[in-house]
């Protein structure tokens, strides 16, 4: 998945004292055939759940009447996609010369790292819906790599279950190589079921509700939004609604790392953002496979790919320590 906004601006990425519902914004993605994702990281008001930095949610499409997902070679640097369907097929191609197919239950996980590109087309189908997930990386891994991981380990409760995407509940482990310690978890609930969970109290947590609604802490949150659930929560009590839920638990420990985010990069300065974008351009001009291209070229697709948008004149420090509430 790709950053569309033609005019992003660059996002100083910390932490902040906002904790709450954060409500999605409709972005269009993959150009002219776009279908709309509802975007709820980054915010203004919060832009990290532990290293957690980017959250679409998209569907369901019917992809036999409209439009899919289609988004041609782009660039990627400082960042993992987390890639998770709750139905249809994405098909993933990448400058590693990876292919692989993205399948509802199944963890697909790229590491970015100093620079990769891929492609994402969706599949003929009837249905597509699923979460674009990005985790920011700790400076030091500058490896590209990509996992695929089928076999993921299975959680259940009275009325619930779940499964661990990255991270661990308790015994259940997945087995997603991640940078930083980290939690996804993908829940389902029957109808007035409550799910119970360890948490770790120095993690970070929020939900976001895809189908149905919850209520924590006496709180009812409805489908669409991300809620900020705060810190120090030693378990995790989550009520669904009378239709049931499903839902994504996302939480991390509070990412230290000065960080600024631009378009489909991240970097630790703006500098380091912006040589991304321009080696990006410059690679263009150099031939399809042509070692010297620093994101490399993503097979099938020739010449085709998503230009990056201009970096924007304000030049933006990174934040390194928590800003106070309303500062
Ligand atoms: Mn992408």
């Amino acid at each position: 998945m790709s950053n569309t906004d033609v005019a992003p601006s660059e996002v100083t990425c910390g932490p902040s004292g906002f904790t709450g519902v954060l409500h999605a914004r409709e972005v269009p993605l993959g150009g002219p055939r776009a279908i709309a994702v509802r975007r709820t990281l980054p915010q203004r008001d919060r832009t990290l759940i532990g290293a957690w930095c980017f959250a679409d949610h998209y569907g369901p499409h019917d992809v036999r009447s409209g439009p899919g997902m289609d988004v041609p070679p782009h660039p990627h640097t400082g960042l993992q996609t987390v890639s998770w369907l709750f139905a249809g097929e994405i098909e993933h191609r990448d400058s590693g010369g990876v292919h692989a197919m993205v399948r509802p239950g199944e963890l697909n996980l790229m590491t970015a790292g100093a620079g990769v590109s891929h492609s994402e087309v969706s599949a003929e189908g009837v249905e597509l819906a699923g979460l674009q997930l990005w985790t920011a990386l700790p400076d030091g891994v500058r490896a590209p790599s990509f996992q695929h991981v089928a076999d993921l380990p299975r959680l259940s409760g009275p009325g619930w279950t779940g499964i661990v995407l990255v991270g661990s509940i308790g015994d259940a482990v997945s087995p997603a190589v991640v940078h930083t310690p980290l939690v996804g978890v993908d829940l389902q609930a029957e109808p007035g079921a409550t799910v119970r969970l360890p948490a770790e109290p120095g993690f970070e947590h929020a939900l976001i509700v895809v189908e149905g609604q919850v209520a924590v802490d006496g709180v009812a949150i409805p489908a669409g939004p991300l809620a900020f659930l705060g810190m120090q929560r030693e378990r995790l009590e989550v009520a669904a609604g009378p239709t049931g839920a499903r839902l994504v638990l996302l939480g991390g420990e509070p990412f230290e790392e000065p960080l600024v985010m631009f378009w489909n990069f991240i970097g630790r300065d703006h500098d380091q953002v912006a040589a991304a974008r321009a080696d990006w351009e410059s690679d263009a001009a150099l031939p399809l496979g042509d070692p010297r291209r620093r994101f490399g070229t993503v097979p099938g697709h020739g010449a085709d790919r998503i230009p990056a948008p201009p970096v924007p004149p304000v030049r933006l420090r990174p934040r390194t320590r928590p800003v106070p509430p309303g500062g």
